[in-house]
């Protein structure tokens, strides 16, 4: 390809409104336009990278036995009220209505499309298992895109769906997809950890996220050196240590606490540690009402309550409503929550020991008390506090340790959810008729490209993976007049006559220019032959990712294919590694 005919639409001021450096490199290299809030225009740079990584991924899915498809982006509503999720799905679901008062939803996810599709195809158990998918667009109106193609509202995501007669079945394909998703993020040149997910209400009973440690990843992981357990901490169970047993005064006895709300404020007044204390928080969902109690030093992880209590919604209760419950804010304790209320006390709560709670009215604590004898009313014991850093491995008592993660693939049992409502029955070996028990399986193809770039830049730009680069090879050429020229041009055809994947520079510009527009975007291979070639004979192969020119004297053209060759081997080589 020579760069005169293409586009190479390189800039040199950061956008404005990018804070990271994914977002701020596909833009000034070049890659993506921005067309909206949550939605880019991809150039053809781009494009390549994309469709590179679409490649592998399809190559690893069909090498599974997966079959491919391509759904309508527009889903009729009638599927989502067949699965019950037309009226669960909240704003995220983009809702459009047609000239028939037809209403559809543009499919952020097709686990009802695809239901519907395959329920007559599937007609007995020679038919299963079966794995279905398909690379394509996908549409969330996120309330925060952001961070580029990380989370837009238009993306390219391959999802997939597996039907199976029985768990076993479904567990075979869940594993292999579990293996294909590390082939395919290996060939993408990302390091990938799978760590346990929250199922949320979608009822399933494993599930796992494919995560890329980053600073600007959006979820918490935690993660055990000791044993490899990793967990997203919406999902990680809390294991309390010893040392936080309540140790604070035994009788019970009120005390006051002027104006003293905040765990933190009463802690420090009673001269106690918060974990000594228990504190409330109540949320509705509807007509649905409840107050969790957990330890004063823990939070409350929303995901785990919501997945306990199969609830896809949690309000915390304004103030004034729990005013007219008699619930004092900042006082409450598990003996004043009254009827028409649910009551969960956290697992972190040892029963018998003696805590500081709240004394039921404004400006009072209860010293001493002790939730095994004093609470009357029903309750459920339930772990929803938030695991952190530092706290035991649920797996084998070691510290966990934080990082921060971005979520590139998801894989998930889900069950029968979907097969049930679509009622996806088959005849089993028996001739008796069995609904099926089904997988889905997504990768964010735009979201893994620029995960890719957060791993792979530095102060000049990109270095991608030899895998995914838009070209492998870029070639620089400085010449002034014909015959220069035309030993460019035969430098250019021998290299695209091997097989390279060439991005011929032979534009107008200066040297300095060139260079700086191939590390931008990010050549992993670079050859040049300017001035040097033409004075000396010298040409250079630069390798962007480690920054290292080997210069040579050219003799021939098979001894440069050679080295641009074992180059290229090399670096699809490193990719296999670790
Ligand atoms: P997140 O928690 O980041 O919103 P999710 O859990 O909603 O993701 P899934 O429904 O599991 O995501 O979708 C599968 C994959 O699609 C994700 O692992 C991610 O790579 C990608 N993805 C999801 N939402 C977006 C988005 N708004 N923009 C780009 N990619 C996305
Ligand atoms: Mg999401």
């Amino acid at each position: 390809m020579r760069a005169s005919k293409y586009l190479v639409p390189t800039e040199k001021e950061n956008p404005s409104d990018a804070v990271v450096a994914s977002h701020r490199l596909m833009i000034r290299a070049g890659l993506v336009r921005k067309s909206g809030s949550g939605f880019y225009f991809f150039l053809p740079l781009g494009l390549k990278v994309l469709k590179k990584i679409e490649n592998i991924v399809r190559e690893e899915m069909d090498a599974t036995g997966a079959l491919e498809f391509e759904l309508p982006i527009m889903t009729p509503s009638e599927f989502w009220e067949q699965s019950g999720r037309w009226s669960v799905m909240g704003p995220e679901m983009m809702r459009v209505k047609d000239r028939h008062d037809q209403w559809y939803a543009l499919g952020p996810t097709h686990e009802e499309s695809f239901s519907y599709l395959v329920k007559p195809l599937l007609k007995s158990y020679k038919d299963l298992p079966i794995n279905v998918y398909q690379i394509h667009t996908k549409f969330r109106d996120e309330i925060r895109p952001r961070f580029g193609v990380i989370r837009s509202r238009e993306f390219i995501m391959k999802d997939a769906y597996s039907y199976h007669l029985d768990e076993t079945s479904l567990d075979a394909t869940y594993q292999d997809m579990r293996t294909a998703y590390r082939k395919i993020f290996q060939r993408c040149g990302l390091k990938t950890i799978p760590v346990q997910a929250d199922s949320g209400t979608m009822g399933g009973s494993a599930s796992e996220e494919f995560m890329v440690v980053s600073p600007i990843g959006e979820e918490t992981l935690l993660l055990c050196a000791s044993c490899n357990y990793s967990s997203n901490s919406e999902k990680t169970p809390f294991i309390a240590k010893a040392e936080d047993s309540p140790n604070g005064p035994k009788d019970k006895k009120e005390v006051a606490t002027p104006g003293k709300k905040s765990i933190e404020d009463v802690s420090s007044f009673l001269n106690v540690r918060p974990q000594d204390t228990i504190k409330a928080v109540a949320f509705q969902n509807g007509k649905e009402k409840l107050v969790v109690f957990l330890r004063g030093d823990l939070e409350l992880n929303e995901h785990k309550l919501k997945s306990y209590l199969k609830w896809s919604d949690l309000d915390l209760i304004p103030e004034a409503e729990l005013k007219n419950n008699n619930l004092v804010p900042g006082f409450i304790g598990p003996s004043d929550v009254k009827e028409g209320f649910k009551v969960i006390l956290d697992s972190s709560i040892q029963k018998d020991g003696a805590y500081i709670v709240g004394g039921g009215k404004e400006d009072f604590h209860i010293q001493g008390y002790v939730p095994s004898s004093e609470i009357k009313v029903e309750y459920e014991t339930a772990d929803v506090a938030l695991a952190r850093e530092g706290d035991p491995c649920p797996n084998c008592a070691k510290d966990l340790k934080a990082e921060k993660g971005i979520e590139v693939g998801h894989i998930f049992k889900l069950g029968d959810k979907y097969t049930k409502s679509f009622q996806i029955q088959v005849l089993d070996q028996q001739g008796k008729a069995k609904t099926l028990t089904m997988g889905c399986y997504g990768i964010g193809v735009n979201r893994t490209m620029a995960t890719v770039i957060e791993q792979c830049n530095d102060e000049n730009g990109i270095y991608w993976p030899i895998s995914i680069a838009p070209f492998e090879i870029s070639l620089v050429t400085i010449a002034k007049g014909e015959e220069q020229e035309a030993k460019a041009l035969e430098f250019y055809e021998n290299l695209k006559n091997e097989g390279f994947e060439v991005f011929w520079d032979e534009r107008d510009l200066g040297p300095g220019f060139k260079f700086k527009d191939s590390e931008l975007i990010g050549f992993p291979i670079r050859i040049t032959v300017g001035k040097k070639f033409f004075e000396s004979g010298e040409v250079s192969i630069y390798n962007r990712k480690y920054n290292k020119d080997e210069t040579f004297t050219f003799t021939d053209f098979d001894d440069l294919n050679t080295r641009v060759e074992n180059l290229r081997q090399e670096l699809y080589q490193e990719l296999l590694g670790d």
